[in-house]
């Protein structure tokens, strides 16, 4: 980056008109987008989905290894996600952001960057949002709306016995990867003339700064004519969201060790960590994969499907929600799945 632009010097309006001028729309559902008072949408007798995000510097990121580009893209990708653990289709995006003046005009244009390509890549439509100071820290708000069929939408609610429990993708990779920018965090701090070891970690790292969301699922859902029971997208760990599920659809759960997918860099990673990927798989966050159930009968829909897992199936209320490892052993699952293995 050679200059900087000083946000004072274009001024709150100056600043939205900068970093919205290029703003495109792509959904016919979008009536008004930025520049009025709101929005105005219209989704032709569909039902409307909206899901917000709140991330705080410090608390949910960590500049000193977020690009700013990878972290307007997560913003966006974060939501959506949400959105389409609905079963439904994004639409429309609003960011509001809070920043002090140690952010310039450039680094604002980076983040911009990273949402506009998240909205490009997952046809969604940035139709407004807020622009205010923060005394300290940058702030961001994205909101996201999107649409579904009546009859199509999937709640938390709706397992039941028998069911299979799928997962999208795989698991624990953010987590390690968050692990490993911490360390490299620690040794640039205390000796900032060593070059960061990422040799070897692009898939966990890009899991944790580049995250994407299950479009492709949902797409496959409705080209295979799947709904599912119950859905929601993984951000807290597996073990939170499968609770979740099972307390909202008064059901229980068994689990099994061996099914859980972990990629290859994420379990080698684990071992040098002196880590048992399996916790790191059950309570790693920010994977932003789809936990479901499904109706046995669509066993033979999946099967083929290598990015859904079939990890387990729903049972009786009475039984808990158990893990069986893979020496055997039966644990029930806590919000925090590695204290089972301690
Ligand atoms: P108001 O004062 O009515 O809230 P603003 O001046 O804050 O309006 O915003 C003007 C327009 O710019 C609105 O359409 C708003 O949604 C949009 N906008 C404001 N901040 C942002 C932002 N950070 N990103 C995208 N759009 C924004
Ligand atoms: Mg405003």
């Amino acid at each position: 980056m050679s200059s900087r632009t000083e946000i004072a010097s274009l001024g709150e309006f100056g600043l939205i008109d900068h970093l919205t001028r290029n703003n495109e729309t792509r959904n016919a559902s979008t009536v008004v987008s930025v520049g009025d008072d709101a929005a105005v949408l219209d989704h032709f007798g569909k039902r409307v989905v909206v899901t917000t995000d709140l991330l705080i510097e410090g608390v949910h990121f960590d500049l000193v290894y977020t690009p700013l580009t990878h972290l307007g893209y997560k913003s966006v990708i974060v939501n959506l996600s949400d959105v389409y653990a609905m079963n439904a289709i994004p639409t429309q995006v609003t960011v509001s952001i809070g920043i002090s003046n140690r952010f310039s005009v450039e680094a604002l244009e980076e983040f911009y960057e990273g949402v506009y390509a998240a909205c490009e890549k997952y046809n969604v439509d940035l139709v407004g949002g807020d622009t205010t100071t923060s005394n300290k820290g940058f702030i961001i708000s994205v909101t996201a709306i999107g649409e579904v069929a009546e009859d199509r939408f999937v709640k938390r609610d709706g397992a039941k016995k028998g069911d299979l429990v799928c997962v999208s993708g795989d698991l624990g990779a953010a987590y390690l990867g968050l692990l490993l920018m911490e360390r490299e965090k620690k040794i640039f701090l205390e000796s900032p003339e060593v070059q960061p070891d990422l040799e070897g970690q692009d898939y966990i790292l890009r899991r944790l700064l580049k995250p994407e969301a299950r479009k492709d699922i949902i797409e496959f859902f409705e080209k295979n004519d799947i709904l599912p029971t119950s859905m929601m997208d993984i951000s807290d760990g597996l073990s939170s969201e499968i609770l979740h599920i099972c307390k909202q659809s008064n059901a229980g759960s068994i689990l099994y060790e061996d099914k859980l997918p972990v990629a290859d860099q994420s379990r080698e990673f684990a071992f040098k960590l002196e880590l048992d990927p399996t916790a790191c798989a059950l309570s790693g966050g920010e994977d932003y994969e789809l936990l479901f159930t499904l109706d046995q009968k669509d066993y033979d829909k999946i099967v083929l499907n290598e990015q859904i897992s079939v990890i387990g199936y729903i049972t009786e209320p009475g039984e808990g929600v158990n893990i069986i490892t893979r020496s055997g052993k039966k644990h029930a699952i806590t919000a925090q799945g590695w204290n089972a293995f301690k």
